[in-house]
């Protein structure tokens, strides 16, 4: 049997061990478009701050690993599936015939459509080559502009103003992380890092980059404002890569629509990661997640089922930590609730902390956190087990901090 795995980022390197393991006849094709072995882009704010070097980016740290698997690794770019040929072919020509396809070929940044944003200055922080051209200009002092302040854009905040430069963040939201926090937490958030000197400005976007004088950029905003700066990071979202599949017949959304065993609407090809756009945990319908739990849970039920088992994925389910200059943040699942839902919510604003749980029926389906160092994976417990609360909710509507007491008793009542 011969896989063929696109894209070498968690979910390929996962998907490929896990068929490797449970097949040790199958001829395993790894491709990836990247030079260099497979890495881990959330590696890369720590590579940006200096706590690591490149080679602790790396997904596995031996360097014979994929050798003694059996594994082979391949250096090429997707073109064009061939469904009835059963074949990939890459940007150099060559063909790879497969018997089962596994498309695990991540996402991209986006680069929004703003005057100037192909200026030399300007990065997006998504590759290991990002990486490195902000390490040559995010210097201590130098002026830098954010653009975006979601989940990817706070991580990046906080390796950025760990390298001492003076930082802006510009958020066409109203708050920060909008699309991950409620309003009191995400403007909690902005309250903190304003306090650690970074600047913000939320409802704001940008709307243009001009060349200055020594390589400096003047970037206008929708606010009126004008902000000079030496450097410009981009973290405007990301984009399933899907561009290969062009009129090949697999079934595209907003990424690669697949059903729970991680099959796409071609049966022999299975797809996994962030270019998927899967079943949501709670909504069953198709949702894009891209987080790297979400990634590494769907390339081993992708490979499950190539090698013919019947593995189901129990549904994506958002799952967000952040730790944005020293706040810790974290959100899971619905966190926004649904309607005819009901929630609670508690805000120490002075001390930064902050909780929101949010139920349906006796069940908790969604959760905010700020402050909250420990046990929040209970709150994850509570949720991604359908776990029912009896009882517990209306304690827990009453004092949402006796969330751990609530999964010690519900939790372990229903083992
Ligand atoms: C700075 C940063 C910080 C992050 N921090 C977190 C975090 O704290 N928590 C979290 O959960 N997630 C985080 N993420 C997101 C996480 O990295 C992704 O969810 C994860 O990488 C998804 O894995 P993947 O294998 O689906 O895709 P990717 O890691 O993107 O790997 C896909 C690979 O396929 C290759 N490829 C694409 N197209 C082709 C083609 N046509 N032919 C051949 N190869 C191709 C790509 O070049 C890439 O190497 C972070 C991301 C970034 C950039």
């Amino acid at each position: 049997m011969k896989h063929v795995i696109i894209g070498n980022g968690p979910a390929g390197v996962i998907a490929a061990e896990s068929l490797r393991r449970a097949d040790p006849a199958a001829d395993v094709v790894l491709l990836g478009d990247e030079s260099g072995p497979p890495y881990s882009r959330m590696a890369i704010p720590y590579l940006l701050t200096g706590k690591i070097d490149e080679a602790g980016t790396h997904l596995r740290k031996d360097a014979g690993h994929y050798k003694q698997l059996g594994i082979r690794l391949m250096k090429g770019r997707a073109k064009k599936v061939d469904t009835k040929a059963r074949r990939v072919t890459l940007a150099n020509g060559k063909k790879l015939p497969y018997d089962r396809l596994l498309i695990a070929s991540g996402a991209h940044a986006v680069q929004p459509d703003v005057p100037g944003i192909e200026s030399p200055n300007v990065h997006r922080c998504w590759t290991l080559a990002d990486a490195r051209a902000i390490a040559k200009k995010a210097k201590p002092a130098a002026r830098v502009v954010q653009l975006g302040a979601g989940f990817i854009g706070s991580i990046i905040l906080q390796a950025l103003a760990e390298r001492g430069v003076k930082l802006t963040v510009v958020e066409m939201g109203d708050r920060m992380v909008p699309r991950m926090m409620t309003a009191k937490a995400g403007n909690l958030i902005r309250l903190w890092v304003e306090k650690k000197g970074v600047q913000v400005h939320v409802n704001a976007r940008v709307e243009s980059i001009a060349k200055a004088a020594k390589g400096a950029m003047e970037v206008k905003l929708s606010n009126g404002r004008t902000l000079g700066c030496d450097l410009l990071i981009c973290a405007a979202g990301v984009r399933p890569n899907v561009d290969f599949l062009e009129g090949s017949g697999v079934k595209i959304g907003g990424g690669i629509l697949v059903d729970e065993r991680m099959q796409t609407s071609v049966p022999e090809i299975y797809a996994a990661g962030d270019v998927t756009e899967a079943a949501g945990f709670y909504s069953g319908k198709p949702v894009l997640n891209a987080i790297q739990p979400n990634a590494a849970d769907q390339a081993r039920i992708a490979a499950a089922n190539m090698l013919g088992a019947h593995a189901a994925a129990q549904g994506s389910l958002a799952i967000n930590v952040l730790d944005t200059l020293g706040l810790i943040s974290s959100s899971f699942g619905q966190w926004q609730g649904v309607e005819g839902g009901d929630g609670v919510e508690l805000v120490d604003e002075p001390g930064f902390r902050y909780l929101s749980l949010q139920f349906k029926d006796d069940t908790l389906i969604g959760a905010t956190s700020i402050g909250w160092t420990e046990h929040v994976g209970a709150l994850r417990g509570l949720i991604q087990g359908r776990v029912r609360l009896g009882g517990w909710k209306a304690r827990l509507l009453q004092d949402p901090t006796q969330f751990m007491a609530a999964y010690l008793g519900s939790a372990q009542k229903a083992a």
